[in-house]
């Protein structure tokens, strides 16, 4: 057994000095964030925020859809923003000196509003017991049916919530600035960096930048910490990928988010397509492996052979990666390489594949990386000598 491990963390090595991809993680919770280094990851390439309004944070959201006027809903940001900070400052720790890329708010209206069915259940009931109607109640099912949407992953998520809820993207930011200042002020080395999702059009990411800006730089005055924070976008819509020549001009980085994107290229709802007919599909070869787990080179993957194209003609020094499902699999991570990403970011239990993957594609389109890695087995203990970084487990 010890022989096989030995073999197994000699290979590691070896991909490890071969690869031209960096591997992150992606990860929203501490916890995630350390095991997903002690897997290897050099960074997180995904924190999902919308994971942290769930449980009885909801309460939040239900108060931000209630608000009545700039007041109520300046106060229910005003309750999250020190939640928002500990999240940030947690994750900003489990991962010093490595790159954190931080999501703003990108949720699925349905997978965030109470169930309009079972509040109407419920007011249904009590008027039916002849019970006054619970005003709480009552307000939410009038919001929620109001705001009720027949295609919410194509409805007001990512960017068009942020754009549409006026202080949201903005007390999300000054949580990750004001954590980014607190660990700055204990000696820690914070690396955030800020993406806004489902971006459609430069318009949208411009308004987002300047509020971001705005935003970090008020709190650069306040604590007196210089505060910087890489602002990019996730490419996860056909339009986005299509006209990322003007959209790199406002942004840092690029992420593509190929969950969204394949669902959008294919006409395929991620939620339902695969119990529907998926199997069908593949048993009469429509397609060799799902387009959500496997990256479809022709369709989705020359989309994103054209954002990287124009994105780099128009940014020499745009960075790009990849955080969908696709970072992780290990037939689509030669496909990132042959694209030239800088990175790929998976679940942590992941990690290790794509770093054994990213080296193969290396060494398979250049043979003469594979000596050169022999010579160089150090290269992964100098990443791993980085501020804050340690040796991974494998
Ligand atoms: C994606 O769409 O690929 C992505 C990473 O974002 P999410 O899965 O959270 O929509
Ligand atoms: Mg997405």
């Amino acid at each position: 057994v010890r022989d096989s491990v030995r073999h197994v963390h000699r290979l590691m090595l070896e991909a490890d000095a071969a690869r031209h991809l960096e591997v992150r993680a992606n990860a929203d919770t501490p916890q995630d964030a350390a095991r997903a280094r002690r897997f290897g990851a050099e960074g997180i390439g995904l924190c999902r925020t919308e994971h942290m309004f769930l449980g009885d944070r909801r309460r939040f959201v239900e108060a931000m859809i209630l608000a009545e006027g700039d007041a109520e809903r300046s106060a229910a940001l005003a309750a999250l923003l020190p939640l928002q900070r500990a999240d940030f400052t947690g994750i900003l720790e489990a991962m010093d000196g490595l790159p954190v890329t931080i999501r703003l708010l990108d949720p699925p209206l349905h997978e965030f509003l109470p169930d309009r069915t079972d509040l109407a259940v419920r007011v249904a009931r009590r008027e039916a017991s002849g019970a006054p109607p619970d005003a709480r109640d009552t307000a939410l099912l009038a919001a929620v049916t109001r705001m009720h949407e027949e295609n919410p992953m194509l409805g007001l998520r990512g960017v068009r919530l942020g754009l549409v809820v006026p202080g949201l993207f903005a007390m999300q930011v000054r949580a990750i600035a004001e954590a980014v200042a607190e660990r700055e002020r204990a000696g820690g080395t914070p690396r955030a960096e800020i993406m806004v999702p489902l971006v459609d059009a430069v318009e949208e990411l411009r308004l987002v930048r300047d509020e971001v800006e705005r935003v970090v730089e008020a709190v650069s005055t306040e604590t007196g910490v210089e505060v910087s924070c890489p602002i990019g976008t996730m490419i996860e819509l056909p339009r986005a990928a299509l006209t990322a020549g003007s959209i790199a001009q406002e942004a840092d980085f690029f992420s593509f988010g190929t969950n969204d994107l394949t669902q959008t290229t294919w006409g395929f709802s991620r939620d339902d397509v695969e119990a529907a007919f998926f199997s069908a599909y593949l048993e009469q070869g429509v397609f060799q492996a799902s387009p959500f787990e496997t990256i479809d080179r022709e369709g989705v993957g020359r989309l994103v052979r054209i954002a990287v194209a124009e994105g780099r003609a128009a940014h020499p020094g745009l960075e790009l990666g990849v955080c969908g499902e696709h970072g992780g699999d290990p037939a689509s991570v030669g496909f990132f390489h042959e694209a030239g990403l800088d990175y790929v970011s998976c679940s942590p239990f992941r990690v290790p594949v794509a770093r054994l993957e990213a080296g193969r594609a290396a060494v398979a389109s250049s043979p003469a990386a594979a000596g050169h890695a022999a010579e160089r087995p150090d290269r992964h203990a100098q990443r791993a000598s980085r501020p804050g970084s340690d040796r991974p487990d494998m």
